[in-house]
């Protein structure tokens, strides 16, 4: 067969013309970060021609000596990463891993207790339209008013009310650690199971710059592609007394023939998130997100009535929060785009803005951290974004901002060796 160019140049120029904007681009989406180059060559390796349902040394199909061996790799790296009892890694995705670990511990008609979308939880935590609302009966907690905190005495308040089989931890869009004891001591006193969802601070538990949930928790999924840096896909991790419950409902429960080939670009990254090399990005990532949350509670910055959610941050994110100022998401979205920096809107705690147009920002760190950023160019950076928020745009300074973008761009070449394979 011929190369994608050849055989498909439509496709082939849409995939050039993505590498060349994640090149030219400032990348802050809190959930997205670079495959490094090995994981992509695993994914795009002929694991992807293999079917190997079941599990290594336990397969329906014959041939599987070789994804044996790599699914087994991946499994044990990512038990000795997070110090975990048992790990599945076939999950296709975070949603995917969060289904099959409700369906393993939980009943259609009982009840979970999770975060509430709009104070910065995910969809499959509970919310009505998601597979989550529909089979389960959700109670949601939040955030308190005041500090933007989860509020651990309403969780209890509602467990004792709710009686859940399932205490759900863990967010999308927060800014604070989590109390995973605190979690813990609820749940067993109401006899809930506790998931903690790590999807978007994994990377962080592995570099040992956040607390790890798994000593705390029944069951623990994550995604494989956000601070993790991996591609995309879902994990679990859990006991060896729910081993046997999470397997079966992952396969057959739930999926058919596992990715083999993105099993592979799991097992490079959680190769790569035992090194030293990992936890020096992760540093970065957490020292940006402070920098910009430095930069934006500044005074030219409150004075335009922007401030931060929870008052600062202490991971990988910061949320902006424009309900006292005149810009709303979408428009704030749209202007750090015009300049080349990738964000996006974000409702925020009783967020009076409808979800389409919102009055929040989220903005991360982890890709840029991936791409090399250090204090020098993050600081730059906050102050890029806090000259696009507090500044009516006039093309001058759009272009002297944009100026700036490119020149951090070009400091930081991202995948440098990779156009020309794509391209011809
Ligand atoms: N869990 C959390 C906390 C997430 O933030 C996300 C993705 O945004 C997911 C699960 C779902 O992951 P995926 O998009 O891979 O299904």
């Amino acid at each position: 067969y011929q190369l994608l160019a050849e055989s498909d140049p439509e496709i082939a120029a849409a995939v050039d013309a993505e590498l060349r904007r994640q090149q030219s681009t400032l990348e802050m989406i809190a959930s997205e970060n670079f495959a490094p180059s090995a994981v992509m060559e695993a994914q795009g390796s002929v694991l992807t021609n293999k079917y190997a349902e079941g599990y290594p040394g336990r397969r329906y199909y014959g041939g599987c000596e070789h994804v044996d061996v790599v699914e087994q790799l991946a499994i044990d790296r990512l038990k000795a990463l997070f110090g975990a009892e048992h790990a599945n890694v076939q999950p296709h995705s975070g949603a995917q891993a969060n289904a099959a670990a409700m369906f393993a511990l939980l009943d259609p008609g009982d009840t979970i207790l999770g975060l509430d979308l709009a104070h910065g939880g995910h969809l499959t935590h509970g919310m009505k339209l998601n597979y989550s609302g529909k089979l389960y009966r959700v109670v949601a907690y939040g955030v308190s008013p005041e500090d933007h905190r989860i509020d651990m005495a309403e969780v209890e308040r509602l467990a004792l009310e709710h009686r859940p089989r399932m205490i759900v931890a863990g967010w999308s869009a927060y800014t604070r650690q989590l109390d995973f004891a605190e979690f813990r001591r609820i749940a067993d006193a109401v006899g809930a199971y506790l998931m903690v969802d790590m999807a978007h601070f994994a990377g962080l538990v592995a570099a040992g710059l956040h607390p790890n949930p798994v000593p705390h928790a029944h069951v623990v999924t994550s995604t494989t592609h956000k601070t993790l840096g991996g591609p995309r896909g879902g994990v679990i991790l859990t006991t060896q007394e729910l081993a046997k419950k999470i397997n079966s409902a992952v396969f057959p429960g739930q999926q058919g023939g596992p990715l083999e080939h993105v099993i592979a670009a799991k097992a490079v990254a959680f190769k790569h998130a035992a090194g030293e090399e990992f936890r020096d990005r992760q540093r970065r990532t957490l020292e940006g997100a402070r920098l910009l949350a430095e930069r934006l509670l500044a005074p030219d910055v409150l004075a335009a009535g922007i401030d931060l959610v929870s008052g600062g941050t202490d991971v990988h994110l910061v949320l902006v929060d424009l309900r006292d100022s005149e810009l709303d998401g979408k428009q704030a979205e749209d202007r750090l785009h015009s300049i080349g920096i990738t964000v996006n809107r974000n409702a925020v705690p009783f967020d009076p803005r409808p979800p389409m147009v919102s009055s929040g920002l989220r903005i991360g760190t982890p890709a840029l951290a991936t791409r090399g950023f250090g204090p020098e160019e993050f600081a730059e950076v906050a102050d890029i974004i806090a000259e696009a928020l507090v500044r009516e745009p006039e093309p001058a300074h759009t272009e002297r901002l944009r100026e700036r973008v490119t020149a951090l761009t070009e400091r930081f070449p991202l995948y440098p060796n990779l156009s020309a394979p794509v391209l011809n």
